[in-house]
């Protein structure tokens, strides 16, 4: 297995992000914010998943958001909303 040095990776806490998913969705967003399409620099770059694991979401590239810091807060914060909504049912 080869340990992937990416700087972006000290971010995430998920080891399922490697190196070939990081670029694929950089390149798919040219290296821009999905959320407000600000330039992403490397140690700038949150990724996130588009739909968590969770909510039945894949960990693959397709569901994988690069964002900038202020925008993986909002996400995070929608998330956490989403679950407590569908906490008490
Ligand atoms: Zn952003």
């Amino acid at each position: 297995m080869r340990i992937a040095a990416h700087p972006a990776e000290a971010i995430v806490p998920g080891a399922y992000l490697t190196d070939e998913v990081v670029r694929t969705v950089l390149e798919r967003q040219c290296c821009r914010c999905a959320g407000c399409n600000v330039p992403l620099t490397a140690g700038s770059t949150h990724f996130d998943l588009r739909e968590p694991v969770i909510c039945g979401g894949s960990r693959t590239s397709k569901n994988f958001l690069a964002l900038c810091p202020f925008c993986h807060q909002n996400q995070m914060r929608r998330i956490r909303r989403w679950l407590a909504g569908h906490r008490h049912k």
